[in-house]
């Protein structure tokens, strides 16, 4: 099955025998009777699973290219239970430029409990062999990056991971597996915010993994039981939904980021645009490899890198909302040096590029001339 098929129908045959509905009914419950102790239909208890959840999940996998799919009440309790398979000791290689809850989890809540982090510029894949030695267990990759848009050569992380069998996790969320799919670059685990594209409407926050080994899989399910961090039947419902038009809605976003890329590149005001389209971006031919496009998400700088103008600039927009998050229908701006990056110090957000003028846009599937002339009156 293609892409635009799997969007729709994976995982979804029989989804309902009762009835034969087409959408997975809501099963809003959290229990399940038994005929006799241990006697039920599959179901026992809504945290160990629910059948609403389990299409979810078996969406999930089939996007991805994976065998099992496990859906989270946020992104970041995605990950944390992926931090949940280390212990004491075990050391994580992770991108620097990370989303700032993924930085916060790592550094503020497992640094605590004994697990190391290390944050470093994954650009240049050969850094990352010097950073492994025989504590390391996880390899921890975001691509593109946020807010910077940097791209990591997945293939190229995948073969040091094997070389030292330690995991390899790699954050989807910018990307979606519309434009890539880390497993088939070698990856073992897959982690999204579904919160962003997969749900695409800005109502619900959820997570994912996906996984292709089925050890891997029976650890993970483990801990995603154990610690019960689990969504809703509700919300699996919406991102069900969501996930039906997540091809549509990617071409759009592609066809709209590029053409308020090329517009804001030739702005006089703009000082550097920040999209992995360009032919000068830094890793412009790993994302062409690796990506089928290059997506809606662009980060800008205005020239004096002057902190009020950015300000003033996110303030005046009328069609893009002033929001954290991404990835919606609706086009989105942030300023991440005051809201997405503010926890982070001037001097250390920096050095990866977050300076004061830095506008991060997450572009909509609105109408792209309104969306151009939206930031022209705000650019002025
Ligand atoms: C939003 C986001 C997360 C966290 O997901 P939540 O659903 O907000 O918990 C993790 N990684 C990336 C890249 C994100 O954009």
């Amino acid at each position: 099955m293609k892409f635009n098929t799997k969007a729709i129908h994976g995982g979804q045959h029989d989804i309902d025998p009762a009835y034969g509905s087409v959408m997975p009914p809501i099963y809003q419950t959290s229990t399940y009777s038994q005929t006799t102790p241990g006697g039920h239909k599959g179901f026992e208890y809504s945290r160990s699973g629910n059948p609403t959840r389990a299409a979810l999940e078996r969406a999930f996998a089939s996007i991805e290219n994976g065998k099992h799919g496990m859906a989270f009440a946020s992104g970041l309790s995605a990950i944390d239970a992926v931090i949940k398979l280390l212990k004491p000791g075990d050391e994580v290689i992770s991108t620097n430029d990370l989303y700032g809850g993924t930085y916060r989890l790592f550094t503020k809540v497992f640094e605590q409990f004994g697990v190391k982090f290390h944050f470093i510029g994954m650009e240049n894949a050969a850094q990352i062999q010097s950073y492994v030695n025989d504590k390391t267990k996880l390899i921890w990759v975001e691509t593109p990056t946020n807010p910077m848009m940097n791209i990591i050569d997945i293939k190229a992380c995948a073969s040091v991971a094997k070389k030292h069998n330690i995991l390899l996790a790699v954050d989807n969320t910018f990307a979606t597996p519309y434009l890539q799919r880390p497993m088939d670059l070698g990856a073992d685990i897959v982690m999204h915010s579904a919160t962003k594209y997969l749900g695409g409407h800005s109502d619900v926050v959820m997570g994912a993994l996906v996984v292709n080994d089925d050890a891997l899989a029976e650890r993970l399910y483990f801990i995603q039981n154990a610690s019960g961090a689990v969504c809703g039947p509700q919300d699996s419902f919406l991102v069900l939904r969501g996930l039906k038009t997540l091809h549509v809605r990617m071409e759009r976003h592609c066809e709209n980021g590029k053409k308020i890329a090329e517009y804001l590149v030739k702005h006089p005001k703009i000082e550097k645009v920040y999209w992995p389209g360009f032919e000068n971006h830094p890793n412009h031919d790993i994302a062409k490899n690796q990506m089928d496009d290059f997506g809606g998400m662009i980060s800008f700088v205005t020239r004096g890198n002057n902190y009020e103008e950015a300000i003033r600039i996110v303030e005046r927009l009328k069609i893009f909302t002033l929001a954290e998050s991404l990835g919606g229908v609706e086009s989105l701006a942030g300023h991440p040096a005051s809201m997405t990056h503010a926890s982070i110090p001037k001097e250390e957000r920096e050095k990866t590029g977050v300076v004061d003028s830095l506008i991060r846009l997450s572009v909509g599937i609105e109408d792209a001339d309104d969306l151009i002339g939206d930031l022209e009156q705000a650019i002025g």
